[in-house]
């Protein structure tokens, strides 16, 4: 696995201290929205896009002194051996999350911004159900205008366009326990799509 790295492009101890930041902000924007309720017993329900976040979220979680319940959903358009989007599917997206969240706080998270496409659909699912607010995070937003196209909340990092893996994000479902977020060399790549 390790010999399957081309570069490094953000080490964990980066991505720890930026998570912690994140948490710092996401609190205190959360905080400063409850005008009625005690700060801490707002009604938050963090919605994790799967299975990219995972890393991610209980990263981050383990930050937020809040109450809150977790709604994991599950969303592909990366897959197998794909390196581009391939348009998304929600696969049973919202089936476990109550039909009207009225008076609930949502943040909805992901590992990483790319087309926007996913945020776009999700986030559109979950306004039907009329939340009190509705606020995106992701971990990686990457240096392409369809990204910048899709208003999210809080970035944890912009990164160049490349496919990254690592940190949760899975290249044919490998690489997910890197540590680190990382590029493959092009002929590790190549050699899975070959296979098909
Ligand atoms: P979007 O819908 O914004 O195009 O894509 C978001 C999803 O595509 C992410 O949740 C992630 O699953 C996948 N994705 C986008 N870029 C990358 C990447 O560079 N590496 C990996 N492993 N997945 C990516
Ligand atoms: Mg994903």
């Amino acid at each position: 696995m390790q010999t399957d790295i081309h570069q490094v492009l953000i080490g964990r101890r980066r991505i720890a201290s930026r998570i912690q930041a994140l948490a710092r902000q996401i609190t205190a924007d959360l905080r400063s929205s409850g005008q009625r309720a005690p700060a801490d017993d707002l009604p938050l329900t963090l919605v994790p896009i799967l299975t990219g976040s995972i890393i991610f979220v209980a990263d981050l979680i383990r930050h937020l002194p809040l109450r809150m319940r977790l709604n994991l959903i599950s969303v592909s358009s990366y897959p197998g051996a794909s390196t581009r989007s391939q348009g998304v599917r929600l696969r049973r997206a919202l089936e476990n999350l109550p039909p009207s969240l009225a008076g609930t706080h949502l943040l909805v998270l992901d590992d990483i911004l790319d087309t926007g496409r996913t945020l776009t659909r999700v986030t559109q699912l979950l306004q039907r159900r009329q939340p009190a607010s509705l606020r995106t995070c992701v971990l990686l937003r990457k240096d392409r205008p369809t990204a910048h196209n899709f208003p999210v909340n809080y970035v944890g990092f912009d990164i160049p366009d490349a496919f990254v893996v690592g940190f949760g994000l899975d290249f044919n479902g490998h690489y997910r326990n890197l540590p680190d977020i990382v590029t493959l060399k092009p002929q590790v790549i190549a050699r899975v799509q070959r296979r098909g």
